[in-house]
């Protein structure tokens, strides 16, 4: 068996570039030329920009320059959602109302009793004008 270069032998890692819309690998030089229609890459194996597994390519990745694998598209979507979550919950509390008027307010965030469990609405401070003040 004989070992070929290092450049032979990997899979490539695709990304596009911006400017000419083509796909390069990140580790060698490979590109793919540009009369090769729109999405050349399209079932070939790529790897991930986030942790560097293989898999391959479709539609789906034509959508960003710098695919990612299944696991962290998914991971990256529930973040979103998390952080989305979190100012729905940051908004309730600063509203003060309660939570079933926030679910009317905000269909989207359909908030749970657990999902606001401990957190206090912020009350309404009144604050009195204190006529009597020294001065
Ligand atoms: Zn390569
Ligand atoms: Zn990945």
């Amino acid at each position: 068996m004989s070992r070929r270069t290092n450049a032979m032998n990997h899979v490539h890692k695709y990304y596009r570039l911006e400017i000419t819309g083509l796909w390069h690998c990140g580790l060698c030089t490979h590109y793919m030329p540009g009369n090769m229609g729109p999405d050349p890459v399209i079932g070939f194996k790529t790897r991930c920009w986030i942790c560097d597994s293989k898999f391959i390519l479709s539609q789906f990745d034509m959508e960003t320059n710098k695919p990612v694998c299944m696991d962290c598209a998914m991971t990256m979507v529930k973040e979103r959602q998390q952080s989305a979550k979190e100012s729905y919950i940051e908004e309730f509390r600063l509203l003060g109302v309660s939570l079933e008027e926030f679910n009317k307010l905000f269909p989207k965030a359909n908030l749970t009793a657990e999902d606001v469990k401990g957190i206090e609405p912020d009350a309404v401070e009144v604050i009195e004008a204190d006529e009597d003040e020294r001065s």
